[in-house]
């Protein structure tokens, strides 16, 4: 049936970059014959489910939304992958994204756009866009994405979908193409929060691959979802993240689930976090430069394209020009700042400094959660934007992740769940709730009472 359906709307909504049925349909027989002979398997068994195109897969190409992985076939299963395989899930496919994960719209993407379902003239968020947009399509009942500083929870706010964005460390990273190792999280894609849940439980957990992988107990966020009340909890409203700049029908939206929050039986009050106006600027120090030093490895020599290796021309001209051809504009200008950054002279005003910030951002969250037990805000501050609006506008677009960077710095719990629907545009607004490192249970929580 998710088959029919993606080759009913996807020549629309183009959230794919890799469907191929008879590798489906063959690993939806292996769980059918695995079943018949006893094995127990998760709640998730049978159930499909699109991977962003940086999860590594041993039978689908992985390109990370780059040219300069056209065509790679990995030679492992990232640990998500295999775990999410062992359970039962069958994967549909593999989903666009912008480059190396760098983008709120997908429309840095090395090979097409993806179109929001709700409306095909707009962005589908980024840059997990390609899982969010399969999700709200109904291609898939379920899909990964990767939240470095916002990837999941943006485009989930998008698409009117639910995205969450785990502690850090709290599930893997091995198998994924890395953009920025301290930040990188994969999480899971759902239209309700109950089912993020299962997804986030099926595939966290230690893995002794992953030296930032948390070794202890995963947090109960099935029990947490099927909980769903928030009766005496203390719910703090970000007071940075209102006023200017933010879309009325989103403020319009935000208000209401507070008030549903407060008629629930929680406690509401205002919170300041004075250093998260800095979130931004440092992030667009960190993510880069951690970027430039990740994405050495696309040097021509070890995976994927290879341009002008005609044996005329030095190794350096070979790297030079293989990613001059393979990389896109937006990961040629992270790849220019990072290195700029961490250049010896200008690495402790920049990068340090960056890093400075980032404390203060945690002692933030660490003096709110002394208050309060769960931060909530807007997602975004603006309903999904036209396709082309923001795509030569590098400020413009990093501002659609103003709210949800802070806790990508800080490494905290983050979910995005629909609130409605903005009254200007008819799109869909999301309500992001924040919880400390490990209170993951805390956002499924509350998620689940007031999703709409
Ligand atoms: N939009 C942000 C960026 O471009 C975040 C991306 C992400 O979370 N992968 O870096």
């Amino acid at each position: 049936a998710h088959l029919d359906r993606v080759a009913a709307v996807d020549g629309d909504v183009r959230a794919f970059l890799h469907v191929d049925g008879e590798t489906v349909l063959a690993q939806a027989r292996k769980v059918d014959e695995r079943r018949a002979a006893g094995e127990e398997l998760g709640p998730l068994a049978g159930v499909p489910i699109a991977h962003k195109d940086v999860f590594t897969t041993t039978d689908m190409p992985t390109t990370a939304g780059s040219r300069i992985l056209e065509g790679w076939r990995p030679p492992y299963d990232a640990t998500i992958t295999a775990r999410l395989r062992k359970a039962g899930l069958v994967i549909l496919g593999k989903t666009n994204m912008d480059e190396f994960a760098m983008g709120s719209s997908t429309e840095n993407s090395a090979y097409h756009p993806t179109h929001n379902p709700w409306d095909l003239s707009r962005i589908p968020g980024g840059s997990s866009g390609g899982s969010s947009a399969a999700v709200a399509a109904y291609e898939a009942p379920l899909a990964t994405g990767t939240d470095t500083g916002g990837s999941i929870r943006q485009p989930a706010a998008v698409t009117g979908i639910v995205g969450a964005k785990p502690t850090y460390g709290g599930s893997t990273r091995y198998g994924i193409i890395a953009f920025a190792s301290s930040l990188d999280t994969p999480g899971p894609f759902a239209r309700n929060v109950l089912d993020a849940a299962l997804l986030h439980e099926a595939f966290s957990g230690h893995d002794p691959m992953d030296s930032t992988s948390i070794d202890k107990p995963v947090p109960p966020v099935v029990e947490a979802a099927r909980r769903a009340d928030v009766a005496g909890l203390r719910v703090g409203v970000v007071k940075e993240f209102a006023g200017d700049g933010y879309q009325p029908g989103v403020t319009a939206r935000f208000n209401e689930a507070v008030e549903l929050l407060e008629s629930l039986g929680a406690k509401v009050v205002e919170v300041s976090c004075p250093n998260f106006s800095y979130a931004l600027p440092a992030y667009y120090l960190i993510a880069p430069s951690e970027c430039s030093s990740n994405l050495a490895r696309f040097d021509a020599m070890r995976f994927g394209l290879r341009v002008g290796d005609d044996g005329g021309r030095s190794a350096e001209e070979v790297m030079a020009l293989t990613r001059a051809e393979g990389f896109g504009p937006e990961v040629k200008r992270r790849i220019m700042l990072g290195t700029y950054a961490l250049s010896s002279g200008y690495y402790d005003a920049y990068y340090g400094k960056a890093q400075q910030v980032r404390t203060l951002i945690a002692r933030d969250f660490d003096a709110a959660f002394g208050q309060v037990d769960v931060l909530v805000s807007p997602t975004t501050p603006t309903t999904a934007f036209p396709i082309g609006e923001r795509a030569d506008d590098p400020m413009a677009m990093y501002l659609a992740d103003l709210c949800t960077i802070p806790a990508n710095l800080a490494g905290n719990a983050a979910i995005s769940v629909p609130c409605g629907l903005a009254d200007e545009d008819g799109l869909p607004v999301g309500l992001q709730i924040m919880a400390p490192v490990l209170g993951d249970d805390r956002v499924y929580r509350v998620g689940a009472a007031v999703e709409r």
